[in-house]
């Protein structure tokens, strides 16, 4: 079946130019977009998941076929809940697609019929991880070129 919808999921923590470039592109091929902000168990995120959440919604927000929800427990599951058949994941490189690949196969097998569509890095945002962007922001510096321009004083009154 064709699908009009797709999920893409991930930490977000904090988002970045990186994860805007893909929210940006499957909007220009899917009519819904779904980000989904996974609520991590194991441990905390650096950012709070309201924030992470508000942070995506001020850099989507001229988008307005992207919705933005906070998630926990399993990506199939959240897929099952919206009716989603499609996920949407970045590819930054090589390092990526490995275990990109793992976790492509092993939610086809917990939810047949999921397909796992990947994006490449838009050419300069390789490099782009919300890592990153932490690492730089709490040494003080320029990370401007990295982050959405709606949330850089979001990010950067964080680590004031
Ligand atoms: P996760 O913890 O699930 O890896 P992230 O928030 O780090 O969550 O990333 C979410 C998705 O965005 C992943 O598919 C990741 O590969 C992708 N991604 C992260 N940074 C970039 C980037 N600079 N360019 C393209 N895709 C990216």
């Amino acid at each position: 079946m064709r699908q009009s919808a797709c999920l893409y999921p991930g930490s977000f923590d904090p988002v970045t130019l990186g994860h805007l470039d893909i929210i940006t592109r499957a909007a220009g091929i899917f009519e819904r977009v779904v980000v989904g902000v996974l609520v991590n168990a194991e441990k905390n995120g650096a950012f709070p998941m309201e924030e992470r959440v508000a942070m995506l919604k001020k850099a989507a927000a001229d988008l307005p076929q992207v919705e933005v929800l906070p998630f926990s427990g399993l990506t199939v599951d959240l897929c099952r809940q919206l009716d989603i058949r499609v996920l949407v994941r970045g590819l930054r490189g090589p390092g990526d697609l490995e275990s990109e690949m793992r976790m492509a196969k092993v939610n086809g097998l917990l939810l047949p019929g999921l397909e796992t569509v990947f994006l490449p890095s838009a050419g300069g945002m390789e490099a782009l991880s919300s890592s990153l962007v932490r690492e730089i922001a709490s040494l003080g510096g320029d990370i401007s070129a990295l982050v959405p321009r709606s949330v850089l004083p979001d990010i950067l009154s964080h680590y004031k």
